[in-house]
C-alpha cells in the first residue's frame, strides 16, 4: 500500500463523520418541499471540493436544480479525469418502513444506514476524500481531475444533456470515471461495461368514429382492441423475440468478456423465476439464454394497454379506438431513431384497412451504453479491483438504461468506467438503505490507486478510445 492509501484507512474516523454529516442533509430533489436541503447539499459537496484543494469550485445552473462542477488541472501531460456523481436521493418513504430514522445516519454491525448513503452519497464523497488526501499529502493529484456533480439524477436527469452540451469545452477530458451505478452482486466483484438503452411509445388505433353499441353493431363494425390485439401480437416470435423488420439493424456483438461473464455467473434460472414469483415455463430456459436475453438483447414490451370499457360489471360497447404503451430496450448500434423507423413502419403494414394509427414516440430515448472493450482507462480499473477486491471482475452488463454514459460519449466523445463502490443489494430506493464501511475501506484504496495508475499513463494513451 502507498502511504495514501494507509493515510486514508487511518482517517477512517474523520471520513465517517463527514459521511453522516452528508447524510443527515435531506437532499430529495423531486419534492419541491425539500428545496432548502438541495442548496445545503449542494454547500455541503462544493465546501468539500475546496477543503480538497480545487482551485475552481462552482454552482452550475441548469435550468433545474443546480449541478457542483470543480476542476484542478496543473499536471501538465497527465491525464484529464472528469468523475460523475449525484447530491440528490430518492424519497424515503414509506417512513414506517425504516428501522431508524432516513436522514439519522444509524451505525449497525459495520453498516451505515441512511438515505442516499449507498445512492450516491458515500461512493461520491470516496472521490473527493481521495483527492484532498493526495493535496494534502502530495501537495497535488497526479491527474487533471474535474467533477461534474448533478442534482437531478434521481429525477432522470432532465437537464443533463444540455448541461453536458453547453459546458462541453470545460468538461472535456481523457476519460470519465462514474461514482455513481452498483456492483451487480456483493459476493462477486463486477465491472458494468454495458447498459441498454430506451425508447417509448403510445400507439392509438381507431375504427369507427364513436363507441357503437356491441348489440346493434356487433359483428360488423371495427373493433380496434381486436385489431390492435392481432397486431401487437405480430411483433414477437413464439419465444417472446422481437421480429420487427430492421428493429435491431445496426446491433453490434456483445463484448466476449461479458458473454464469459455471463457463463461464470452462476444464475440460477429456476429460483430468478420463483423470485419474480412466476410459473416456471417448458422447458426452463438455460441460465445462459436469461442473461442473455436480460443484458444483451434488445426487447419490445407492452406496458400497458386500454381501450372500452374496464369498470366494474358489463357494458356491451364497442370501442371506438384502444391504445398500448411500448417501451424498447436497446442494445449497443441501434439507435431511438431507426428503433421508431422500424416499429411505426410494421405497425403500418398491420394496421387492417378500416383502421386509423396514431403512433406517438416519448421523448428522444437514449441510446445503449457499451464500453470499448480495449479502453485503457477499464483495464487499469480492472486491476485496480482485482487487486483491492481479492479477484478479477467480471464484465458485466446491465438491461436498465443509465443515459449518462451516452451524453458523456456523444458530447465529450469519451469512454465512462464505472468505478461507484456502492453494491446493487443495498436497499438504495427502498427504506433502510446503506452502505457497507468495508465498501468505504476498498473504495478509498481504490480511487487512491486507480488515479495513481492513470496518473503513470500519458493522455494520449487514454485519448481516442471512446466508448463505442
Ligand atoms: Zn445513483
Amino acid at each position: 500500500m502507498t502511504g495514501i492509501e494507509t493515510a486514508l484507512l487511518a482517517d477512517e474516523p474523520a471520513i465517517l463523520s463527514d459521511l453522516m454529516d452528508y447524510c443527515r442533509i435531506a437532499s430529495v430533489s423531486t419534492d419541491p418541499a425539500f428545496a432548502p436541503e438541495i442548496a445545503r447539499a449542494a454547500d455541503f459537496v462544493a465546501e468539500e471540493l475546496r477543503r480538497a484543494g480545487f482551485p475552481v469550485v462552482e454552482r452550475i445552473e441548469t435550468g433545474g436544480h443546480p449541478a457542483v462542477y470543480a476542476e484542478r488541472c496543473d499536471v501538465p501531460g497527465a491525464p484529464t479525469v472528469l468523475v460523475y456523481g449525484h447530491y440528490d436521493v430518492q424519497p424515503p418513504d414509506p417512513l414506517e418502513a425504516w428501522a431508524s430514522p432516513p436522514f439519522e445516519p444509524t451505525l449497525l454491525d459495520d453498516r451505515l444506514y441512511a438515505r442516499g448513503v449507498s445512492d450516491d452519497k458515500a461512493p461520491l464523497l470516496i472521490a473527493i476524500k481521495v483527492a484532498a488526501a493526495f493535496a494534502r499529502l502530495r501537495g497535488g493529484l497526479p491527474v487533471n481531475m474535474k467533477f461534474l456533480i448533478e442534482d437531478e439524477e434521481e429525477t432522470g436527469s432532465p437537464h443533463f444533456a444540455p448541461t453536458v452540451a453547453r459546458l462541453r469545452d470545460r468538461l472535456a477530458c481523457d476519460v470519465v470515471l462514474s461514482a455513481d451505478g452498483a456492483m451487480w452482486r456483493a459476493d462477486l466483484p463486477s465491472v458494468m461495461v454495458a447498459g441498454r438503452g430506451l425508447v417509448a411509445f403510445e400507439v392509438r388505433l381507431s375504427g369507427a368514429g364513436k363507441d357503437l353499441h356491441s348489440g346493434r353493431h356487433g359483428g360488423s363494425a371495427p373493433n380496434p382492441i381486436r385489431a390492435l390485439a392481432r397486431m401487437l401480437a405480430a411483433l414477437h416470435d413464439d419465444e417472446g423475440r422481437v421480429i420487427v423488420p430492421g428493429f435491431a439493424e445496426g446491433a453490434s456483438a456483445p463484448d466476449p468478456a461479458i458473454l464469459e461473464a455471463i457463463r461464470h455467473a452462476d444464475f440460477d434460472a429456476a429460483a430468478y423465476f420463483a423470485g419474480i414469483g412466476a410459473a416456471l415455463p417448458d422447458p426452463l430456459p438455460d441460465a445462459e439464454t436469461l442473461l442473455r436475453r436480460q443484458w444483451l438483447e434488445p426487447t419490445l414490451e407492452f406496458n400497458g394497454i386500454s381501450g372500452g370499457y374496464g369498470g366494474a360489471g358489463t357494458k356491451t360497447v364497442i370501442p371506438s379506438d384502444a391504445r398500448v404503451k411500448i417501451t424498447c430496450r436497446l442494445v449497443a448500434g441501434q439507435t431511438p431513431d431507426r428503433v421508431a423507423r422500424a416499429l411505426e413502419a410494421e405497425l403500418r403494414r398491420l394496421t387492417p384497412t378500416g383502421y386509423r394509427l396514431e403512433f406517438t414516440r416519448h421523448g428522444p430515448g437514449s441510446a445503449a451504453f457499451a464500453l470499448d472493450p480495449a479502453d485503457p482507462a477499464l483495464h487499469l480499473a480492472e486491476e485496480v479491483l482485482g487487486e483491492v477486491l481479492g479477484a478479477a471482475p467480471l464484465r458485466v452488463a446491465m438491461g436498465a438504461t443509465i443515459p449518462i454514459p451516452d451524453v458523456f460519449r456523444r458530447e465529450l466523445g469519451v469512454g465512462t468506467v464505472f468505478f461507484s463502490f456502492s453494491t446493487a443489494d443495498e436497499d438504495y430506493h427502498a427504506p433502510n438503505e446503506f452502505f457497507r464501511l468495508s465498501s468505504l475501506r476498498r473504495g478509498l484504496v481504490a480511487w487512491a490507486r486507480l488515479l495513481d495508475r492513470l496518473g503513470g499513463m500519458p493522455a494520449a494513451a487514454l485519448r481516442g478510445k471512446a466508448g463505442a
